[in-house]
């Protein structure tokens, strides 16, 4: 296509100073395989596929906006998790980067297991048979009622977030007349997200216990002495979107001093620790993330250097991806509604979704791509905003992206990368109706979460 030095349509000093939106890309119909899942594919006719199947027949079957999740790449990435860890450790995927029956099926037939973080979480894990066993149950407040079915149902683990907790659930568990598999969750200093880790001001948080102060010493000392309780390791999660190791080093290194100093004062060695997820995927192309077994392998050495120079076996590692295995498996389907040039300022698309089915761009200040995906194009690239239908200015999907001047009401663009956090934060902000998850695998589409409907909002609406 021929490409002009600077984008059609207007201009901003602010955004193109910014790295990759400096410059549209070379080719606008090329769909970076970094943040689409694995089967899309642009076919010769120009639109674009998944799972064998065109997003445009996808659109008339299951209207839009809705979500396209690739199967065999959502359990390729599983495997990849799994194989990478081994045997001598344990992947438990983050339900709460999405969680649905059919996800959990898929998740205990390639081996995973899976934490959730809610009795809601809970419910639909064991209703769709995952063993309690593989189940671990974290957050910073459960509640009771929570506790007590978890602890009934026999989850794997219990995460003690407090020092309420560590009483609460040895308490509920000693009135059930069982004996709870627990870890405690520690802060351990580190506060990771994007490109950086913060080593100050971390322990400012609601989640866990401190390392700092010997509170989490004492933590451990407590669990040590109640019946209810059976101590098997410590927790770590320290943020989110994370790309570079160095914050899981320092992690990894101060829970192995804990496990040393809890050998040490107590002639215990703790069997597991648990390093959290937050591992960073691409949502543009600027994103370089690591691959599973870079990420075993940086961890592994780690934890065996330092048990290894404290005299300590090696504990039992565990890893909680979410984002990293959902979130590129999936993009969101809009039509375009309206097209407005602001001439001297900006071009805004407006799709029929929004902050209601894609709350991290409003809430963080994500970034995502986005492409034409029913027909190619080589029309002269113009930098747009993709926006929502809802009644907030803040109701931004893409915010600066580059797509064909010759957009128009009725083509379908994509955002990849919305498997994680989109559908689970989604809401019904001015009553819309939550889109589907399809499912889409070797040339067939599986609707796993049904489309809302205005009879669903009726329904709660009891007048
Ligand atoms: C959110 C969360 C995760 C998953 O984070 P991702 O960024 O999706 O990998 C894992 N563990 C805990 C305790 C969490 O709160």
């Amino acid at each position: 296509m021929s490409r002009s030095a600077h984008p059609a349509g207007p201009r901003h000093a602010d955004v193109l100073t910014e790295g990759h939106y400096a410059a549209p890309p070379a080719d606008l119909n090329a769909l970076d395989e970094k943040v689409w899942a694995r089967t899309v594919s642009r076919d010769d006719d120009g639109a674009v596929t998944v799972g064998g199947i065109e997003v445009t027949r996808l659109a008339e079957e299951f209207g839009t906006p809705a979500y396209f999740l690739d199967e065999s790449d959502f359990r390729a990435r599983c495997r990849a998790w799994a194989d990478a860890f081994g045997p001598d450790a344990d992947v438990f995927y983050a339900g709460k980067a999405f969680l649905s029956r059919a996800v959990v099926r898929w998740l205990k037939e390639e081996g995973l297991n899976l934490d959730v973080c809610s009795g809601g979480e809970l419910t639909t894990a064991l209703d769709a048979g995952m063993p309690a066993e593989r189940i671990a149950f974290h957050g910073n407040n459960k509640t009771v009622a929570e506790i007590e079915r978890a602890v009934r149902a026999g989850v794997g683990r219990i995460v003690l977030d407090s020092f309420q907790e560590i009483v609460r659930v040895s308490h509920i568990a000693q009135q059930l007349g069982r004996r709870q598999r627990v870890q405690i969750r520690v802060t351990v200093g580190v506060e990771a997200h994007t490109h950086e880790f913060i080593a100050t001001a971390h322990e400012d948080q609601k989640f866990g216990i401190a390392l700092a102060g010997g509170q989490a010493a004492e933590a451990v000392r407590r669990a040590l002495t109640l019946d209810g309780l059976e101590l098997v390791g410590i927790h770590s999660h320290i943020g989110s979107q994370i790309f570079d190791m160095a914050g899981f080093e320092v992690s990894a290194r101060r829970v192995v001093q804990l496990l040393t100093e809890v050998r040490d004062e107590h002639g215990v060695e703790l069997p597991e620790i648990d390093l959290g997820g937050g591992l960073g995927i691409a949502y543009t192309s600027d994103d370089d993330p690591r691959e599973p077994h870079e990420i075993a392998k940086a961890l592994g050495d780690i934890v065996s250097r330092e048990c290894e120079a404290a005299g300590l076996a090696t504990p039992r590692i565990s890893v909680e991806p979410g984002r990293a295995i959902v979130g590129p498996t999936a993009f969101t389907l809009y039509e375009v509604g309206t097209v407005k040039h602001l001439e001297g300022l900006r071009t805004y698309v407006s799709v029929d979704g929004g902050m209601s089915d894609n709350i991290r761009t409003a809430l963080y200040d994500a970034e995502y791509s986005v492409a034409l995906v029913s027909r190619r194009s080589d029309a002269e690239p113009m930098l747009v905003r993709v926006v929502g239908k809802h009644c907030e200015s803040g109701d931004i999907v893409v915010k600066d992206a580059f797509l064909p001047s010759d957009l128009a009401p009725g083509d379908l663009i994509a955002v990849p990368a919305t498997g994680a956090y989109c559908r689970s934060m989604a809401s019904n902000y001015n009553h819309a109706l939550r889109p589907p998850v399809v499912a889409v695998r070797d040339g067939e589409a599986r609707v796993i979460v049904r489309r809302e409907t205005e009879e669903d909002l009726l329904r709660l609406d009891v007048g």
